[in-house]
């Protein structure tokens, strides 16, 4: 997610540059609106940010606001209408949003609406918003007051009208946002990478509850919301953020190290080489390996242009689907008792099918090691994890994992642990997905298609 607010600058191109370095985050659609100062233009579409945008759609993109998203869905299906930003034009005004996150009182906000397009949490929040404008005939701001509090649960947003850019992060900050500064331009990101690849400085991260406006008269901060405690979502620094990013004030690359140093103090085992699963599990490998003094060897190749808009293979090619992704690299593995190292297990299909492909190229013991604890019950949040049955871990114990993923042993790092390595309060964090403790209500029956009838 981003956006940009200048003077005589081309918008849409910074902010295509800005989604490119975010394209971690959301792989199934891309978009970017702008303004001219009157009239807002939006263009999206089904796929990757390079795949979506060429030279042609980004002169027709001129202004100096833009706000840009990439998007991976945890309501609503991957379709066009359900990419963003979202556009509502009323008469005397228009806005784009773009939100990451996800709400958990969709239903009831959609009980209070008519029929829409879309079906996402994202449609709702830009219908009342630009209800609070239409009907009562309130400021982008003064709209955005009034309506924020009926959302509940993770909502990180960054919405325009044609002269305004405002950023907002729900009470608790499940979402991270950052603020930046480009010349005499204000940037809004989801991850610090993103001010890197356009060489803009980092000025703070948005603080949860709070709503930062941005118009020709620079930036204003308001406090919108009832005050809550603040709960990052700690997946974040397990696998969402992207290595070189900062967030609360500490390099994520650092702080995977740090999961990999004492995942190998907490769980020893005689090996002869470290194996990443590649990319997330490469630095808490690299801290395993320094700590543990087990050789790191790049032993998994990845192919890095398979994204999802890959077209799925036949089904009896998809049985052997990671191969698509990752191969082994026998001249290396054969022989070898091997540590494969990832960041995380969720349903544990891919791990399963990673035990085999070692195994099949020769390792002689395979033992994992995951820099993050069980992942036992579903995010409400913005992970798209499916219901608990979907979860590997929900209800085995780790005897019973090990056996499913058919390896010789199997140890996650502890929560405590976990927490200890990103160098932040413990209280800071979201981890229902871990530890069950969701710090909102949920809605435990509401599907990821709940607008689209198929409870
Ligand atoms: S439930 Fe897990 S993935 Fe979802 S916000 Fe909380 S920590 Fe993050």
């Amino acid at each position: 997610m981003f956006g940009i607010l200048g003077s005589d600058i081309d918008a849409a191109r910074l902010t295509y540059f800005g989604l490119f370095a975010l394209q971690h985050r959301g792989q199934e659609s891309a978009g970017i609106s702008v303004s001219d100062g009157k009239n807002i233009t939006v263009y999206k579409d089904l796929g990757l940010v390079a795949q979506v945008f060429d030279e042609a759609t980004l002169a027709g993109l001129s202004g100096p606001i833009a706000v840009g998203h990439t998007r991976y869905s945890t309501t609503g299906s991957n379709s066009w209408e359900n990419s963003q930003p979202v556009f509502r034009h009323f008469g005397w005004n228009a806005i784009a949003l773009s939100h990451n996150g996800n709400l958990t009182n969709t239903s009831q906000l959609a009980g209070t609406l008519g029929p829409l397009a879309a079906t996402t949490d994202s449609e709702l929040m830009t219908e009342v918003i630009a209800q609070q404008m239409s009907e009562g005939g309130l400021s982008l701001p003064e709209a955005l007051s009034a309506a924020l509090p009926r959302f509940e649960g993770a909502f990180t947003l960054t919405v325009m009208d044609t002269t305004t850019l405002v950023g907002v992060r729900d009470p608790r900050g499940f979402r991270p946002l950052c603020l930046g500064k480009l010349g005499e331009s204000w940037i809004l990101a989801s991850e610090t990478a993103a001010l890197d690849i356009l060489g803009a400085d980092y000025v703070r991260q948005v603080a949860p509850g709070e709503m930062v406006v941005i118009d020709e008269n620079g930036v204003t901060s308001r406090f919108p919301f009832e005050p809550a405690e603040s709960r990052l979502c700690l997946f974040e620094f397990v696998y969402f953020a992207r290595p070189d990013s900062i967030l609360m004030g500490q390099t994520i690359h650092k702080t995977r190290l740090r999961m990999g140093r004492r995942l190998a103090a907490q769980a020893p085992i005689n090996a002869d080489i470290t194996v990443p699963v590649p990319e997330s599990g490469m630095p808490a490998a690299q801290g395993f390996s320094e700590a543990s003094g087990i050789p790191y060897v790049d032993g998994l190749v990845k192919n890095r242009y398979v994204g999802r808009t890959f077209i799925e293979p036949s089904q009896s090619m998809r049985e052997r689907g990671v191969r698509m992704k990752l191969n082994a690299m026998p001249g290396v593995i054969s022989g070898r008792r091997v540590v494969l190292v990832d960041d995380s297990i969720v349903r544990g299909s891919t791990t399963r099918q990673l035990v085999t492909m070692v195994r099949e190229a020769g390792a002689t013991e395979v033992h994992l090691r995951i820099s993050s604890p069980p992942y036992r019950w579903p995010c409400f949040y913005g992970m798209d994890t499916g219901d608990r049955s979907t979860l590997l871990a929900a209800d085995r114990s780790l005897d019973e994992i090990t056996s499913v993923l058919g390896a010789d042993s199997l140890e996650y790092l502890e929560l405590d642990h976990l927490i200890e390595a990103t160098g932040a309060e413990p209280d800071s964090f979201c981890t229902a997905c871990l530890s069950g403790e969701y710090p909102t209500n949920v809605p435990l029956t509401d599907s990821k298609f709940l607008l689209e009838g198929s409870i």
